[in-house]
């Protein structure tokens, strides 16, 4: 393969910054975006200013509110926040076709062989942050490698407003330094086993022999030395050449408790028909994918009888699958929900709403909200984990 040009452009603060322009009497001040704290909600987005203060996405809001008391919260305009994102994710299009949008608020690029057109790769980067400042208003950090695993991490070194490029052959001393934690996929129980063994960097990690770290996280182990290289040749995957969509999430802690993990199920079924419907398709084969906390990983998959993209169907074939997989009690350390044989969407469906469709229309979209408040910051490690072990849902059929 020929060496690749891969941007990923990251809104900073995305919903608090937008928060800001709909209201530029608070910009500047600390600013959350998220639930109530009476509702156990959490946080969305935070301003740079309320990150000061120790508030960080996903953290409880009566505790954000306790370390920043004077913090101005915002509930969320979600159809504002779409519109920015249109207004954001359409710039970056101009410039190439391999855009793969990975959530609301950022997106690889592949910019290879658009030299002559565009320039060298960070010169594009620095273009599309530019571009987004001045015509979105909206601050946003880059990152310009040779792949996605190292363009990611890049863009979140520095941020906000930052534009880190890692130029060819540098990925692995790029990445040396860096926690652990930083690597796609390693969660806390993950991270702690490797820092029982010592081993604290990405650079500790590269320098353990691929062998030993199969022996001790079998194919996930070979995954992991890819990765802690600073290789991945995972692809920009365009929607048009979208063969599923999946949603994963791996726990902090391994999860062996039914309900709690029955409750994931249903909001990753419920992630993955916002996406779909997003995408204006529609898909037959439901999958499922688990990591025990001895990490054997298992995926099934089963085959509706007619295509979908609404999270009551996803969610009760996900939901069944699961009872066939799962043995009570073993503790989980992820789990997966995706769905394959992708359709576009019939055109009835989508402008023809009838009085039951309609209905349904409605509810999506309400549940398309909830997500946008409750999810799109708080989740994004786990959506971002698809593009890395994506493949489960195209190959072979696992039973079920
Ligand atoms: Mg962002």
């Amino acid at each position: 393969m020929p060496t690749r040009s891969i941007i990923h452009l990251d809104l900073d603060a995305f919903f608090a910054s937008v928060e800001e322009l709909l209201d530029p009497a608070i910009a500047g001040k600390p600013v959350i975006v998220g639930g109530d704290p009476l509702a156990r909600g959490v946080v969305s987005s935070a301003s740079y200013a309320a990150r000061a203060f120790g508030v960080r996405s996903a953290m409880p809001m009566g505790q954000a509110l306790r370390l920043c008391p004077q913090a101005i919260v915002r509930h969320g305009h979600f159809a504002e926040y779409r519109r920015y994102s249109e207004q954001a994710m359409a710039i970056l299009a101009a410039y190439t076709p391999l855009v793969e949008q990975i959530s609301i608020d950022e997106a690889f690029l592949d910019v290879t062989g658009c030299e002559r057109l565009w320039g060298e790769a960070p010169e594009i980067a620095r273009t599309l942050q530019r571009r987004i400042l001045d015509e979105c208003r909206l601050p946003s950090s880059v990152g310009v490698a040779t792949n996605k695993l190292v363009a990611k991490i890049a863009s979140g070194l520095r941020k906000p407003r930052a534009l880190v490029v890692v130029p060819a052959g540098e990925e692995a001393s790029f990445l040396a330094p860096l926690r652990i934690e930083e690597l796609w996929g390693v969660g806390e129980v993950a991270a702690r086993r490797l820092h029982d063994l010592g081993l604290h960097t990405i650079g500790d990690l590269a320098a353990v022999p691929r062998e030993t770290l199969i022996y001790a996280f079998g194919s996930y182990g070979a995954v992991l030395h890819e990765h802690a290289h600073g290789r991945d040749g995972s692809p920009v995957v365009t929607e048009g050449r979208r063969r599923s969509l999946s949603r994963e999430e791996t726990f902090a802690r391994d999860v062996a408790d039914e309900g709690e993990l029955t409750r994931v199920l249903l909001r990753l079924s419920d992630e993955v028909a916002a996406r779909l419907r997003r995408h204006g398709v529609q898909g037959r084969v439901v999958g499922l994918k688990l990591r025990t906390g001895d990490f054997v990983t298992l995926t099934r998959r089963a085959t509706l009888p007619q295509p979908t993209d609404l999270a009551p169907a996803i969610y009760e074939r996900a939901r069944q699958l699961f009872r066939r997989a799962w043995k009570p009690g073993t503790p989980l350390r992820l789990l997966g929900v995706g769905v394959a044989g992708l359709v576009e969407t019939p055109a009835y469906q989508l402008d023809l709403f009838g009085g039951g469709e309609q209905r349904w229309a409605r509810l999506s979209q309400a549940l398309d909200e909830i997500h946008a408040r409750y999810g799109a910051e708080a989740i994004r490690r786990a959506a971002f984990l698809e593009s890395d072990e994506g493949d489960w849902l195209e190959g072979e059929d696992g039973g079920g």
